[in-house]
């Protein structure tokens, strides 16, 4: 049977028995059909990918990127699209996992880039420019009165851990079970492996009552809480009320020190989620869009905890980092801090993601699929449950062949999201795009077969 023909049966057959259970092997083979049919239209993404796999271990060197049955290869991009190696163009929603905030190719920054690498790219001494990038971190971000940058969030929050238990003296760090605080801190499936070696506590993200415990247990030795203010890798899981304000009082009542991992949710207001949500941590640790889409992190707070890597201080840590000052990269943080990233560009795009939730939520509630969206901002993460998730268990027990199915449909309407069903937008997207993009799922939605 040709796959075409194949495709129209298994879809049909889906479209007319969603509103009762689909079973099991109806979905297994609509989403069987829409990976035949992705690869039947990429052929030259499959030989790439292909080739790919002799060198880089699954063919990949960022695991959150892969999906089967292989990922598209970009050619180029085009203002708000990506063109990949055949052809195909796709409207980019995932705004490379929030480090894209600022759009592909953003002029200001290409301009500062282009300046910095004429100074130099590789110097080994200091420049002025880093103390504007320093300067206008500090400035925005009321937990930050004093910044170390980092290559990357992931070595930002593995600084600021250890910061932690050196400012305190204490070694237990509690963390949320299933978050993301990058490659050698993930909490959830697959991350133990790599797990840095910290003395950990997990506890529950928007269950006070578990961080209640974590603390009458430990107290006195714990260090500190590394927490997102909302949880963004792990689903979009915004704070409840009153959970970042308990787990902020307990850290003050232990004299454990509070870390938020803002990498992610800097991006939703001027002053951070911090600023947002009116609880501010002890430290923030900062990446992604920052330095306009470049290599960036950044671990920051008050002088006194900070004042550990002053050596006139008597600073007792020393922290080196052959690129932590690339002019690059710190060119890179003055641009988009400095003129770039205004409150009104933030103010459009996370007005963009509310009105692209609210749609969504609209038509996940009017259809018989069992799709959910949550997020803050230009944030958020759409999920295979009926019910809103709030917990990353709630999350789990989705099921991942509805996003699979229209995270195909998607692409070959010209959309791309990341297959896990997140999204974040960028300064290059409109109201327009919102609005197709909603209407693209909306008639899926109504009518999810896996034949577009
Ligand atoms: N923290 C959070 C909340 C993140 O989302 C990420 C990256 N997705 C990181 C840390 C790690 O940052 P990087 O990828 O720059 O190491």
């Amino acid at each position: 049977m040709q796959s075409n023909d194949r495709g129209t049966e298994v879809g049909d057959r889906l479209a007319s028995c969603v509103s009762d259970d689909v079973s099991d092997a109806a979905l297994d083979d609509a989403v069987a059909h829409a990976h035949r049919r992705y690869a039947a239209r990429r052929t030259r993404s499959r030989e790439l990918a292909d080739e790919a796999r002799r060198w880089l271990p699954g063919g990949n060197t960022r695991s959150v990127l892969d999906f089967a049955p292989f990922p598209f290869r970009v050619a180029a991009v085009d203002g708000p699209y990506l063109v990949d190696v055949d052809g195909h163009r796709y409207l980019d929603l995932l705004g490379n996992y929030t480090a894209g905030l600022l759009g592909h190719r953003p002029a200001e920054t290409e301009r500062v880039l282009k300046e910095a690498a004429e100074t130099g790219v590789s110097v080994g001494a200091m420049t002025s420019v880093e103390t504007d990038a320093a300067r206008l971190i500090c400035e925005r971000y009321a937990s930050i009165e004093q910044v170390r940058i980092t290559n990357s969030g992931t070595e930002a929050n593995l600084m600021a851990i250890s910061t932690m238990r050196h400012h305190t003296g204490r070694s237990k760090v509690i963390a949320c079970r299933g978050a993301y605080h990058g490659g050698l801190l993930y909490f959830g499936d697959g991350g133990a492996g790599l797990l840095a070696p910290y003395d950990w506590v997990l506890a529950d993200f928007n269950d006070t009552a578990s961080v209640e415990d974590v603390f009458a247990a430990h107290g006195a030795s714990i260090a500190g809480v590394i927490v997102e203010p909302m949880l963004g890798a792990a689903g979009c899981i915004p704070p409840e009320p009153g959970f970042l304000e308990t787990v902020r009082r307990l850290c003050s009542a232990n004299s454990s020190l509070l870390v938020f991992d803002e990498v992610m949710t800097s991006r939703l207001a001027l002053g951070g989620a911090q600023e947002l949500l009116d609880v501010v941590p002890d430290m923030t640790t900062l990446g992604k869009y920052v330095a306009g889409g470049f290599n960036f992190g950044a671990f920051g707070g008050n002088a006194e905890i900070m004042g550990a890597y002053d050596p006139s201080r008597g600073g007792a840590l020393s922290h080196s980092g052959t690129f932590n000052n690339n002019p690059l990269t710190i060119a890179g943080v003055a641009a988009t801090l400095g003129f770039t990233l205004t409150e009104e560009l933030l103010a459009r795009v996370n007005g963009l993601g509310d009105r692209l939730r609210r749609r969504l939520s609209e038509i996940f509630a009017s259809v018989d699929v069992p799709l959910s969206v949550t997020g803050l901002g230009s944030m958020m993460n759409i999920h295979g449950t009926e019910r809103t998730p709030r917990t990353v268990d709630d999350v789990a027990v989705g099921d991942d062949r509805w996003k699979a199915l229209l995270f195909f449909h998607l692409l070959e309407a010209g959309f791309y999201i990341a297959r896990r069903g997140f999204i974040s937008l960028s300064a290059d997207i409109a109201e327009a795009h919102v609005d197709a993009f909603a209407d693209a799922v909306a008639a899926w939605a109504a009518e999810p077969t896996v034949v577009a």
